[in-house]
C-alpha cells in the first residue's frame, strides 16, 4: 500500500473556499466488478457487470453531475462510475443527488458499478500544480478508462463520455480500444433506438445553457446557510416543517406543518400560515422548510369562504382568527418529484419566447408553481402533457427552472390522462423486464409446470387428506385463498373441528432480493384504476402458479386450527408450508346454496359463520359493505354489476381470512417482538365524530361513539325504513371519521397501540393476499422464519431490522395511499369523460336525484346514487345571488341571503324562503367544468328542491346502486376511447391485433373480481372524504388521508 497526499478544494456552506489535505492510500488490488476480470479481483461482494454487452461506458465527472437522469435509463448497460465522478456528484450536487447515485449503484436492476479508481495504484493520477479541477477530473476518468480496458486484457472496448470537447480532441486517438465521445454522439451512435434518452439529453443541455443567461435582479430573499438554519431550529428561533399549499388558493396560502417535536415555542400548537409568494420564498409544496414567525401584528387568519371552482378569487374574503404566520427563511430538503405540465397554446408561447426559448408551463397539480422550461419544441408541445423535472430556483428568478423528460400525449385524451394520474401519484409500472421474467418458472401448454419431488417431501401434503375449496365470484381466475374444514376425532373435551386457510405460496417463487422481489417491493401493491389494473407480480404467478385453481397441485402457506366443535375455542394452531389440490371452485351463489342446505356436499361450512358472531361480541364494526356483484360473460368482461343479494358466505370467507391474518399476526409478533410487520387501526378522535352525530340526530338517531362496540350497535339501529340511503350515508360518515389502518414494525410502536379498532382485534396483519400486496410477502417470510426458528434452525437469511422494516412499512403505506388516490382520481376522470360531451341543458342523463348528506356554510354536499357521484352544491354564487325555490319546486338564482343551521340551510329572497334539509332528496344538473391544464371537474347545480322524477318512472330498488352507475360510466368511456383509437388505427392503415396501449399499459386484462369487489367497497368510502376537501378551510383536517382499508 502506498501513502500519498490528496489535496481537495472544497466550498464551505457559507461559500468560503477551504483547502483540505487528506492522506490517501493506494492499493494494487481494487475490485473491477467485471465478469470479464482476468486478474482474480475480489468481485464477490456486490454487483458485477455482465460481459454480454458491446462495450463499457465510463461517464466523466461532468456527465455524472449533469446527465445522471440519462444514465438512469435501464436500457443503458455496462456503466462504470468512477470514484472521481461519484465524488464530483457528492460535492457539487448535494446529498440527495448523491444518494440517488448510490441507490442506482446498489440496485441490481441497473447494470452499473463503482470503480474506486483513486485507490488504484496504477490508475490514480495526482492533480498537477495549477491544473483546473474539471480538467484533472476528466484526466482521472480517462486514466481509469485506460486502466480498466487493459485490466480486462482488451476484451471489451471502453467508451468514456464527456461534455468537454477539448478532452475529446485530446484523448480520443491515444489508446486503441478506449474511445472518447461527447454524450450526444455517444447516444446517437450506440443507442439510436433509445430516442427518449436523446431527447432528454437535449432538454437538459438546453436548460443548462439557458441557466448561464439568468437575470441578476433579485426576486426573492436569499436562503440562509444550512448551519444557520440548524442552529436557529435548535434554539427555537426557526420552525421546521413541511410546506403544504392550499390547493384552492395555491398562489396565496400555504401552511407549514411541524415535524415531530422540533417546535420549541410552546405557544404554537397549530400550523404556521405562509401568505403569498414572497414569504413562501421559492419553497415548493412538499419541501421541508425552516420558517421564521412574523411579529404578532402581522399575523393573519386562514380563508374560510368557499371558493367556487378553481379560480383564485380576491375580494370579499372572510378570514378566521389570526394564526401564527411566518416566512420561509431556508429550505432544509427539496422534495421535488416528476411533474406533469401542460404547454401553453401557440399565442402564449410566441409572446413569451420573443427574447428566449423559455416557456412557462402549468403543472397539473395546482399546488406547484408554473415552471420555466427551455425548449426548441414549443410548437410541437403545445397542448400536450409533458413530464418535467425541476432543476433550480434562484433568487433572481420569478419561476423555477426545469427541463422536459417525456411527452405523454395530447391533453384530454384518455391514455394521456391516465398516464398523468400515474405520474402525479409517483406510480411507476413499466412492463416487467426480460431479466425479471427470466427468474420466473416456466409454465406453458408445451412445458407445463409441475411440482418438484424434492420440494414435496419438505411440505405437508394435504392432497389426499383434506377437502380444499375456494369461494370466489363466478368466473374468477386468480384465486389466492382457499379453505378446508373437516371433523377431527373427538378429544377429551368433546367434538373437534379443523379449519384450514391455505394461501398461495408466493415467496416460494419470489426469492428475497431477486429482481422480481425488488420490483414488487417498489410497487408495493397491485394498482386498480377505474378501467385497468397494474399487477405487482408477473402474470405467470398471479394468474397461474399462484392461483389455487381446482384440480391442480399447488404450493401453499397454511394456517390450521384445531377447534372445539361447540364453542369454536382454539385447541391448537398449526402453521406451515403445504401442498394442496383444490377440489372445488365454488362461486358465491353455489356456496350459499350449499349453506342453505340445498345441496350438502360441504356441510361443515356452516359452522364458520359463528366465528363472526363471536367477534361481534368484542365489538367488530361493519362499515360500508359491498353492495354489488359483478357478472361476467365468457370473455370475462363485466356485463353487469347487480345489487348483491346479502350472501352470508361472502362474509364467511372474509371472516376466515381475518381470522388467519389475526393468528399469523400473533405468531410473528411472538417470534419477533421487535421486528414483525403488523397492521393497526388507531381509534378515532372523538371530535371527528361530531358531524356524524349531528347528522344522525337530525333524523332522530343517537350515535354512541364511546367504543367501537357502541358505535357498531348504534349504527345498526340507525335505520330509516323509508330510505336505506340514510343508514349507508351514516356509515360512510363513520368511516370518514376514522383514520386509515397502517402497517408498522412491532419495534417501532408501543404494544398498547397495536390494536385494530375497526376489527376489534389486539393484533392484526396481512397474510392472505401475497399476489397483490407486498406486505403479505414480508409476512410470509416472517412466518417462514418463525417456523424455522421453532424447529431449532436459524432463519435462512438475516431478518430485516426494526428500522429497516419500519421504513418498508412506511413505504408501503405511502404506496397504498397513492394507489387509493390514483383510483379515486381515475374514477373522477371517467365521470368527467362521460358527461363531457353531453349537453347538460338538454340531455336527460345530466339530471339526477341527489341526497343531501352534509350542510356547509355556502351550500351542501350531496350523493347521487345513480352515478355513484358525490360533490358540492353551492347555494350562493359569486354575484351574491342565492338559490330560490319557485312554486313548482324548480330553482333559480335571485338576490338574497343564506342561513345555515345544524341540520338544514335556508335561502331568503323577495320571493320567500327555501329550505334544504339533511337527507332530503333534491334534483341536480350535472355538468363538467373543463380545464386545460388541470383535471376537469364535475359541477352540480340544484334544479329543483324535490326528488327527481325520472322520465320513465324507475322503480327505486332498495339496494343503492352507486357502483353500478360508476361501472356503466367506465364501460361507456372505454368503449368511446377504443372506438376513437380504432379509427385512428384504421386511418394509419394498419390493423394491429393488440393496441400499443394494451401491450404497454394493460399488463393483464382480466380483473380479479374479489379485488374488484373490495375495490368498489373501498371506493365507496373514499369518494365522500375527498369531496370534503373541496370545502377547505372549514374542515381543518380536510387534507387528512381518508378512506378506510381494513
Ligand atoms: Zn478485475
Amino acid at each position: 500500500m502506498i501513502k500519498t497526499e490528496k489535496v481537495l478544494h472544497l466550498k464551505s456552506s457559507r461559500g468560503r473556499k477551504v483547502r483540505v489535505v487528506r492522506e490517501h492510500y493506494l492499493r494494487e488490488h481494487v475490485p473491477c466488478y467485471s465478469s470479464l476480470c482476468q486478474a482474480q479481483c475480489a468481485n464477490a461482494e456486490g454487483k458485477v457487470l455482465s460481459g454480454e454487452v458491446t462495450h463499457y461506458v465510463m461517464p466523466d465527472a461532468g456527465v455524472a453531475r449533469d446527465f445522471m437522469e440519462i444514465l438512469e435509463f435501464r436500457e443503458i448497460q455496462g456503466i462504470v462510475f468512477t470514484q472521481t465522478a461519484c465524488q464530483a456528484v457528492q460535492h457539487s450536487r448535494g446529498r440527495r443527488q448523491y444518494n440517488r447515485l448510490r441507490s442506482l449503484l446498489k440496485d441490481p436492476r441497473h447494470h452499473c458499478i463503482l470503480f474506486a479508481n483513486e485507490f488504484q495504484e496504477y490508475s490514480y493520477c495526482p492533480r498537477e500544480k495549477g491544473e483546473p479541477q474539471d480538467k484533472w477530473q476528466t484526466r482521472c476518468v480517462y486514466h481509469a478508462a485506460v486502466w480498466y480496458h487493459d485490466h480486462l486484457a482488451g476484451l471489451k472496448p471502453v467508451v468514456m463520455i464527456t461534455e468537454d470537447q477539448t478532452a475529446v480532441a485530446e484523448y480520443s486517438s491515444l489508446n486503441c480500444g478506449v474511445y472518447v465521445l461527447c454524450t450526444q454522439e455517444y447516444l446517437q451512435t450506440f443507442w439510436p433506438e433509445l430516442q427518449a434518452a436523446l431527447e432528454l439529453y437535449c432538454s437538459i443541455a438546453q436548460s443548462l445553457q439557458e441557466k448561464g443567461s439568468e437575470g441578476t435582479e433579485r426576486e426573492y430573499t436569499e436562503h440562509l446557510p444550512a448551519e444557520v438554519l440548524e442552529a436557529g431550529i435548535k434554539s427555537g428561533r426557526y420552525i421546521q416543517g413541511t410546506l403544504n399549499v392550499n390547493k384552492h388558493r395555491a398562489q396565496h396560502e400555504a401552511f407549514v406543518r411541524f415535524e415531530g417535536s422540533s417546535n420549541k415555542s410552546s405557544e404554537l400548537n397549530s400550523d404556521v400560515l405562509v401568505c403569498g409568494g414572497k414569504n413562501r420564498n421559492r419553497a415548493v409544496h412538499g419541501d421541508m422548510v425552516a420558517v421564521e414567525l412574523l411579529p404578532k401584528g402581522e399575523w393573519r387568519g386562514r380563508t374560510t369562504a368557499l371558493t367556487e371552482g378553481q379560480g383564485e378569487e380576491k375580494g370579499d374574503e372572510t378570514q378566521s382568527q389570526p394564526m401564527a404566520t411566518g416566512r420561509v427563511v431556508g429550505i432544509l430538503q427539496r422534495n421535488w418529484r416528476d411533474y406533469v405540465v401542460t404547454f401553453p397554446p401557440k399565442e402564449e408561447t410566441q409572446s413569451q419566447s420573443r427574447n428566449s426559448q423559455r416557456i412557462l408551463a402549468t403543472p397539473w397539480d395546482q399546488r406547484i408553481p408554473k415552471i420555466r422550461i427551455s425548449t426548441q419544441q414549443a410548437d410541437k408541445l403545445q397542448d400536450h402533457r409533458v413530464i418535467v423535472r425541476l432543476d433550480s430556483w434562484d433568487s433572481t428568478s420569478l419561476y423555477p427552472n426545469g427541463h422536459s423528460v417525456r411527452v405523454l400525449g395530447r391533453a384530454g385524451e384518455l391514455e394521456t390522462e391516465v398516464q398523468t394520474i400515474l405520474i402525479e401519484n409517483c406510480i411507476h409500472v413499466p412492463p416487467f423486464s426480460e431479466a425479471q421474467l427470466g427468474e420466473m418458472p416456466v409454465s406453458s401448454p408445451e412445458s407445463p409446470w409441475s411440482v418438484d419431488p424434492a420440494e414435496v417431501i419438505t411440505r405437508r401434503d394435504l392432497r389426499q387428506t383434506h377437502l380444499v375449496f375456494s369461494v370466489d365470484p363466478r368466473g374468477c381466475e386468480d384465486v389466492d385463498d382457499t379453505l378446508s374444514i373437516r371433523s377431527l376425532p373427538p378429544g377429551p373435551r368433546g367434538e373437534r373441528l379443523e379449519l384450514g386457510v391455505h394461501i398461495a405460496d408466493v415467496t416460494h417463487f419470489v426469492k428475497e432480493g431477486s429482481l422480481t422481489d425488488l420490483e414488487a417491493r417498489a410497487r408495493a401493491t397491485t394498482y386498480y384504476l377505474a378501467d385497468r389494473r397494474y399487477d405487482m407480480l408477473p402474470a405467470v404467478l398471479s394468474a397461474d402458479l399462484c392461483s389455487l385453481l381446482g384440480g391442480v397441485d399447488r404450493y401453499a402457506m397454511s394456517v390450521m386450527w384445531d377447534l372445539d366443535a361447540q364453542t369454536l375455542a382454539v385447541n391448537k394452531v398449526w402453521y406451515g408450508r403445504t401442498l394442496i389440490q383444490s377440489s372445488y371452485q365454488l362461486y358465491y351463489e353455489l356456496a350459499q346454496a350449499l349453506l342453505n342446505g340445498e345441496e350438502a356436499e360441504v356441510p361443515e361450512l356452516g359452522t364458520i359463520i359463528q366465528l363472526r358472531a363471536q367477534r361481534d361480541k368484542g365489538g367488530a364494526l361493519e362499515l360500508e359493505g359491498v353492495e354489488v356483484r359483478a357478472q361476467l360473460d365468457e370473455d370475462r368482461n363485466i356485463t353487469a354489476l347487480v345489487p348483491r343479494q346479502p350472501l352470508e358466505v361472502h362474509e364467511t370467507v372474509a371472516e376466515c381470512m381475518i381470522y388467519a391474518n389475526h393468528w399469523v399476526a400473533r405468531k410473528i409478533q411472538e417470534s419477533f417482538p421487535q421486528q414483525a410487520l403488523l397492521r393497526h387501526h388507531p381509534p378515532p378522535r372523538q371530535e371527528f365524530f361530531n358531524q356524524l352525530q349531528d347528522s344522525a340526530r337530525a333524523r332522530g338517531f343517537t350515535i354512541d361513539t364511546r367504543s367501537n362496540k357502541a358505535l357498531a350497535d348504534s349504527l345498526d339501529r340507525a335505520v330509516d325504513p323509508r330510505d336505506p340511503l340514510v343508514n349507508r350515508l351514516l356509515r360512510v360518515m363513520a368511516t370518514m371519521a376514522m383514520s386509515n389502518a397502517l402497517y408498522f414494525s412491532t419495534g417501532a410502536c408501543p404494544v398498547d397501540q397495536y390494536y385494530h379498532y375497526g376489527l376489534a382485534l389486539d393484533r392484526y396483519t396481512h397474510f392472505t393476499s401475497p399476489i397483490r400486496r407486498y406486505a403479505d410477502m414480508i409476512v410470509h417470510r416472517l412466518l417462514t422464519a418463525a417456523i424455522a426458528m421453532e424447529k431449532g434452525a436459524g432463519p435462512a437469511k438475516a431478518l430485516a431490522s426494526n428500522k429497516e422494516l419500519e421504513e418498508m412499512a412506511q413505504q408501503i403505506n405511502n404506496k397504498n395511499r397513492a394507489a387509493q388516490h390514483a383510483q379515486k382520481v381515475s374514477t373522477e376522470l371517467f365521470q368527467c369523460l362521460y358527461f363531457r360531451d353531453k349537453d347538460p341543458e338538454t340531455d336527460e342523463r345530466c339530471v339526477a336525484d341527489a341526497v343531501i348528506y352534509t350542510i356547509r356554510a355556502n351550500g351542501m354536499l350531496v350523493f347521487i346514487p345513480q352515478y355513484g357521484l358525490k360533490g358540492a352544491v353551492y347555494l350562493k354564487n359569486r354575484e351574491g345571488q342565492v338559490v330560490s325555490e319557485r312554486q313548482d319546486g324548480g330553482c333559480d338564482w335571485q338576490t338574497g341571503s343564506l342561513q345555515r343551521y345544524l341540520d338544514h340551510i335556508t335561502t331568503t329572497t323577495a320571493a320567500g324562503t327555501s329550505t334544504f334539509n339533511l337527507f332530503q332528496h333534491i334534483t341536480v344538473r350535472i355538468s363538467v367544468q373543463l380545464s386545460r391544464c388541470h383535471s376537469d371537474t364535475i359541477r352540480l347545480e340544484v334544479v329543483s328542491n324535490r326528488p327527481h322524477q325520472a322520465p320513465e318512472t324507475q322503480v327505486q330498488t332498495s339496494q343503492p346502486q352507486g357502483a353500478r352507475g360508476r361501472s356503466q360510466l367506465v364501460q361507456e368511456v372505454v368503449r368511446q376511447a377504443e372506438e376513437a383509437s380504432q379509427q385512428a388505427e384504421e386511418k394509419r392503415g394498419r390493423a394491429s391485433k393488440l393496441s400499443t396501449e394494451e401491450r404497454e399499459f394493460r399488463q393483464s386484462k382480466c380483473p380479479n373480481l374479489y379485488s374488484l369487489l373490495e375495490e368498489v367497497r373501498e371506493l365507496a368510502l373514499l369518494d365522500l372524504a375527498a369531496y370534503c376537501g373541496a370545502f377547505h378551510g372549514l374542515n381543518q383536517h380536510a387534507d387528512r388521508p381518508s378512506g378506510l382499508t381494513i
